[in-house]
């Protein structure tokens, strides 16, 4: 199918205004979020409803089109910018943000793909509840890439990440057919459980166009805290410390390197440091009940005390309102901003168990700043779940002056990955495959799995268009 021929088709389709095609208004779905990655497309069409973008993936069967989904384009993977010769057909779900049913004693939200994670909070808020995925992307990042993504964040330590939130589905499959897994039924052994598939699938199996969300009841008293730790040998008895003492109350446990503390100050307005000291190792800690008369911010007073005299912390600060709260969370949600401006992030998504995690780090610093003396190393950890972005930073002046950016780019990751590798870990953890890691994946991951995931590719899109050179 010809070009215009293609545009005029896809404008039957959603109308003429939700069609682009020139490179100027394609531009902005073209770049990835971090600017690293580029590509281009036919047109990037913007369908209304689950029946359109239906319309739209038969029209690319017949056409033989590439498709590529794409949410809020928040993404660090790479995932969503099609790469190629500029065939592709890019379905941009914006226009479906929905909040189709709350069912509040059911504890579940019906929504299109297309909507925010801020829109989903907010009207989850409006009858009590709350969707509890929270991360630094939320107003941007929709639901249909939460879901292709698993995205994790914050809150995943206690309530897992985006797959344990999601109870039913709706996909438009690459022929066009519609996929309804809507049923959101707590209880449900008729088969394979197909909604998993998609989850995490990144855009190569269908277009996630509607999601069933399961909510939970809002929280009424809550404590957070900024805890300077001695060190890292620090974070494994801390976190089982906090385990026992506070159990599910235990909403998050963030570790932020002195290092990423200092360029966020350096470069995000309205940001200051809760302490006087400037700790190398600080944990921010979230604790939240239901019970409006819980007392947990004496609770974590007695507690933080108990781990002064045992060595383990050195100094730390308990939000004494709402706004030092979230100014503290401001810190923490502000980093990928910050390094944005800062420099050029080579950045690992990478876990390990949580008792090997201070291992994890030592070692992948050593081996990093082994060959490169000079690079700066950032870290940030959801250390619950053992997942650390270990991210090695350089000035954008430096950066420039790299002779062969590619090359350096693929060694760190492979001094960095090998030592995870080596403790058992894994190398995406919560932000995917997307095209940034496809040749990890390729190399590192085993072979019976890796087969098993081409075959069912191959079973949903035997001629390989959705989503081409993402994942596999
Ligand atoms: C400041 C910042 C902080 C972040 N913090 C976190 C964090 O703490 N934890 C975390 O996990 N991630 C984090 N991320 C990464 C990102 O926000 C998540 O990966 C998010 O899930 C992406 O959602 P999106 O709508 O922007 O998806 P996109 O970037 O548009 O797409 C991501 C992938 O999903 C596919 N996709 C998108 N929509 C659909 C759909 N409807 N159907 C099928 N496939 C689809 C795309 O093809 C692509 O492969 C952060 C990003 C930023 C910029």
């Amino acid at each position: 199918m010809q070009q215009e021929d293609l545009i005029a088709a896809l404008r039957a389709i959603t109308g003429p205004g939700h069609v682009l095609h020139d490179p100027a208004s394609m531009a902005p779905f073209l770049q990835d979020w971090r600017g690293y990655g580029s590509g281009s497309a036919a047109a990037v069409v913007l369908p209304a409803s689950t029946a359109q973008v239906a319309e739209v993936m038969a029209l690319a069967a017949r056409a033989g089109r590439p498709v590529v989904p794409q949410g809020g384009n928040t993404g660090l993977s790479q995932g969503a910018q099609p790469s190629g010769d500029g065939s592709a057909i890019v379905v941009a779900m914006r226009r479906m943000a929905a909040i189709r049913e709350i069912d509040k004693p059911s504890g579940v939200m019906l929504v299109d793909a297309g909507a925010t994670l801020s829109a989903v909070h907010a009207a989850a808020l409006e009858v009590g509840r709350r969707v509890p995925l929270n991360l630094g992307s939320e107003g941007t990042a929709q639901i249909g890439g939460l879901v292709s993504t698993n995205a994790g964040g914050t809150s995943a330590l206690r309530y897992g990440p985006m797959r344990e939130l999601v109870c039913g589905i709706e996909v438009v499959l690459p022929d066009g057919r519609i996929f309804s897994d809507l049923q959101a039924l707590r209880k449900n052994n008729t088969g394979y459980d197909l909604k998993n598939l998609f989850i995490g699938a990144e855009g190569t199996l269908g277009i996630v166009t509607g999601a069933a969300l399961r909510m939970h009841p809002v929280l009424h008293a809550s404590a957070h805290a900024w805890i300077a730790l001695s060190g890292l040998e620090a974070v494994a008895p801390i976190l089982s410390g906090l385990q026992d003492a506070f159990d599910t109350g235990l909403q998050a446990a963030e570790l932020l390197s002195g290092t990423q503390v200092d360029l966020v100050l350096q470069h995000i307005p309205r940001t200051r440091h809760p302490l006087d000291s400037r700790p190398e190792w600080s944990l921010l800690v979230e604790l939240g009940q239901t019970d409006p008369g819980a007392d947990l911010r004496g609770r974590l007073e007695d507690w933080l005390a108990e781990r002064f005299e045992d060595g383990l912390v050195i100094d730390g600060a308990i939000a004494q309102s709402d706004a030092q709260a979230a100014g503290i969370w401001h810190i923490r949600h502000s980093v990928s901003e910050a390094n944005k401006i800062h420099g050029h992030s080579l950045s690992h998504d990478v876990a390990v168990r949580p008792s090997r995690l201070a291992g994890m780090i030592a070692r992948c610093r050593g081996a990093v700043q082994g060959a490169y003396p000079g690079a700066k190393i950032l870290i940030v950890s959801h250390i619950g779940d053992g997942n650390v972005h270990f991210i090695v930073h350089f000035t954008h002046d430096e950066w420039a002056r790299f002779p062969d950016p590619d090359a350096a780019t693929r060694q760190v990751m492979k001094l960095v990955h090998d030592e995870v590798g080596a403790l058992g870990g894994t190398f995406s953890a919560e932000h995917g495959i997307g095209r940034k890691l496809r040749q990890e994946l390729a190399q590192r991951a085993d072979p019976v799995r890796l087969q098993m995931m081409h075959d069912i590719r191959g079973l949903f899109d035997p001629e390989g268009r959705m989503n081409p050179g993402a994942v596999l």
